[in-house]
């Protein structure tokens, strides 16, 4: 125990009070002392107790029973909900992702020892008092992750720690503890047995971090050939990006998500239809699969004919939103190529106008105006050309005074036309 004091959350200090009334041993556990000891807003808060559930249940007037046989029971505060669970020791693992039986026969030590990493396994007391019995303190102020316990028979009983591995790297900017990573790259076939949609999840809360500052890690890290499939040539695409960044020395805020994983892909031959197929198959719904898609494929354009100039109708074929995040990637990761070619992307990131329906005046209103038939759609048309090619501004009275003018020509066109 340090003598420091750190902050817990009045939120979870009634409960830690009421259990302790009851003569319970209770601490707040998990992410939120990892986030606490960080500086960081925790975003969860769990509770590890000697209670048992049905105590649990009886010293609180709302619970609800969320994962009971785990030993877990909300409990309903006025700041929200606060996952209180019972002391609990694991069963052996068989399956390389759960174990056979949890035992509600612990002590908190029993219980942050089956935790995954020492920064999680830390607990504090209702006074602020940390508890750290694996040094996830130290660990964090060396700015590295490592496995509680034995790193390869941890990663063993449970596959889904490979990828929180990295996740957290990134998430948090720590490097692997050297005898992590070597388990890491040793037993990585081990995230065989793991849902395809957890890793799907755990991969996209990795692309909300600092990514490009453990590129290395990235590319190099054996897991994704031993996930196969389309996330295969994530090594290819990750170290192409890295050698970008090499070259660029980039270090703005990288794009995160979505765009980011468009952008590894883009990066290789077929990145498009790879992102999209694992999309579908880590479940990352089919709504975002054709969106990375669209990105992947306007990316791969922008980057390997920056230059080439949009016609009217391809920028208006484009989602704004897929177009955008496209140009800002790109911008982003070639943030060292003459202004030109960035003055370019920047254009589309800016672009005025995505589609008939975002002109500032409508067909309606141009038929108020006297035009007729196909005289609108020829308006329209005129009107959008130089709306992006910046002539006008997209505004209903500078365009309804272009409109009029251009009606005249058309009509006095026809005239001479009439005429001859
Ligand atoms: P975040 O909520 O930011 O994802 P977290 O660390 O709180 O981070 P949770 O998935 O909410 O992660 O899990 C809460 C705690 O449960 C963790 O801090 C860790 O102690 C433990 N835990 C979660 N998943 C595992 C796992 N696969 N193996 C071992 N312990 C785990
Ligand atoms: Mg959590």
């Amino acid at each position: 125990m340090t003598d420091t004091r750190w902050p817990v959350p009045p939120a979870v200090q009634p409960v830690l009070a009421a259990l302790a009334a009851a003569g319970h041993d209770s601490y707040l556990v998990g992410g939120a002392v990892r986030d606490i000891v960080l500086g960081r807003l925790p975003h969860d808060l769990d509770v590890a107790t000697s209670a048992r559930p049905e105590e649990v249940k009886r010293l609180f007037d709302h619970t609800i029973d969320t994962g009971i046989r785990h030993g877990t029971v909300a409990v309903g505060t006025k700041d929200g909900w606060i996952e209180v669970t019972t002391f609990r020791s694991d069963g052996p693992y068989l399956d390389g992702r759960r174990p056979q039986y949890v035992v509600f026969e612990g002590c908190l030590e029993s219980d942050l020892a089956r935790r995954d990493f020492t920064m999680n396994a830390m607990a504090l007391t209702m006074n602020g008092e940390l508890l750290d019995p694996f040094g996830g303190l130290r660990d964090l102020q060396r700015g590295r992750l490592a496995c509680v316990g034995d790193p390869q028979r941890r990663f063993r009983e449970d596959g889904l720690r490979l990828m929180r591995a990295l996740r957290f790297a990134v998430t948090y900017d720590l490097d692997l503890a050297p005898s992590t990573q070597t388990a890491l790259w040793q037993v990585c076939d081990a995230i065989r047995p793991v849902a395809k949609e957890r890793i799907g999840q755990e991969l996209l809360r990795l692309l909300e971090g600092p990514w490009h500052r453990r590129i290395d890690l990235l590319a190099t890290c054996p897991l994704w050939q031993a996930i196969g499939g389309p996330l295969a040539v994530l090594s290819t695409a990750i170290e192409a990006v890295g050698k970008r960044l090499r070259k660029a020395r980039v270090d703005a805020v990288p794009p995160t998500g979505l765009a980011a994983l468009a952008l590894w892909y883009a990066m290789v031959d077929d990145g498009p239809e790879h992102v999209y197929q694992a999309a579908l198959k880590f479940a990352l719904g089919r709504r975002h699969a054709l969106w990375l898609r669209a990105a992947a494929t306007l990316m791969q354009r922008l980057l390997r004919d920056p230059n080439q100039a949009w016609s009217v109708e391809e920028l208006f074929a484009a989602d704004p939103e897929v177009a955008r995040a496209a140009a800002r990637a790109c911008a982003w990761l070639f943030a060292d190529t003459p202004d030109v070619v960035r003055g370019a992307w920047r254009a589309i990131e800016e672009q005025p106008l995505w589609s008939l329906a975002d002109l500032a005046v409508s067909g309606r209103e141009l038929q108020a105006l006297g035009a007729e038939g196909r005289e609108i759609g020829r308006l329209l048309q005129d009107l959008s050309q130089a709306v992006l090619a910046r002539e006008v501004a997209n505004e209903r009275e500078v365009l309804l005074a272009r409109a009029d003018r251009e009606l005249a020509r058309l009509r006095a066109e026809r005239g001479i036309s009439h005429e001859l």
